[in-house]
């Protein structure tokens, strides 16, 4: 399905990106992996992607809080690969206090890695999509991007400007091949909730298995958590076919959080 089309996904050494960038692999497409690590075990990840799939895998450890190093990995893909069709912009952080004791500089990191780089991505990908009259640029939101919850004024910021981006840049590319929309998922378990999960555990001296069991119960009525596949899967299906007339809106993955 995605033969010969070229995607970057940001932040793919681990989680949700990673999950995100095997679907896109497996579907055929050459892959950008981007993002943190030991370098070692990014060469692992890399070179077997590249031997499962017959794909061609590059990465690109372009640090997501600097604006110029993402324009500058958007125009190495370009240059190495000859052409750009995917842009998935799933790096993020995340961390917990009152508003009154949020530090400024986790303020400026969240919304500089969550929002920004979504930004400065877009900004340097539409041009060669356009000329391309194809291009996806998937947002990996969350359902903190339409609800809040307390202690994440920073993160709920990103994620709701998050989908103000994807509107707009649904609306500015209208008609031209490209779309833009947003992925909402609900709790997925990967290192950066295992560390809220630990977290509710230390403070209440209660197991992993009851913490993380707290944790859906509070906002996920499926009880489950979604899988860093399944929110592959939920990007593959926006750059299929099926999905040429969706643009500007969010598909959330949320085992019913935001239905309540
Ligand atoms: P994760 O911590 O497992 O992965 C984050 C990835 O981003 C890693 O590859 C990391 O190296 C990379 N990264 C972090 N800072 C970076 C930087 N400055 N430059 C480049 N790469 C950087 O987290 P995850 O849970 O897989 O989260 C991925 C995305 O999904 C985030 O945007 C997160 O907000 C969103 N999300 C996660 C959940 C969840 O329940 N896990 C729910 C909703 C949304």
């Amino acid at each position: 399905m995605l033969k010969g089309k070229v995607a970057i996904v940001t932040g793919s050494t681990s989680g949700i990106g990673l999950g995100i960038a095997r679907e896109l692999a497996r579907l055929g497409a050459d892959i950008v992996l981007n993002g943190f690590g030991d370098p070692g075990e990014i060469e692992k990840i890399r070179s077997g992607i590249e031997r499962e799939d017959g794909v061609r895998v590059a990465y690109d450890g372009a640090d997501m809080s600097d604006g110029e190093a993402v324009r500058g990995m958007i125009a190495a893909t370009i240059e190495n690969f000859g052409r750009l069709d995917i842009l998935v912009n799933n790096a993020g952080i995340q961390f917990t206090a009152p508003v009154e004791a949020f530090p400024p500089a986790k303020w400026k990191a969240i919304l500089d890695i969550n929002l920004s780089a979504a930004f400065h991505g877009i900004a340097s990908a539409v041009p060669q999509m356009k000329k391309q009259r194809w291009g996806r640029i998937v947002n990996i939101a969350s359902t903190h991007g339409l609800v809040a919850s307390t202690h994440k004024a920073a993160y709920v910021a990103a994620k709701h400007g998050l989908l103000g981006l994807t509107k707009v840049v649904g609306l500015e590319t209208a008609g031209s091949g490209v779309t833009c929309n947003a992925v909402c998922p609900g709790w997925v378990r990967t290192p950066l909730v295992e560390k809220q999960i630990s977290d509710i555990a230390a403070e209440k001296g209660i197991s992993q298995k009851q913490a993380a069991e707290e944790l859906l119960s509070e906002k996920q009525p499926s009880l489950d958590f979604a899988s860093p596949k399944q929110i592959g899967g939920t990007v593959a299906f926006l750059c299929s076919a099926a999905a040429d007339q969706i643009t500007g809106t969010t598909i959330s993955v949320d085992g019913g959080w935001t239905a309540q």
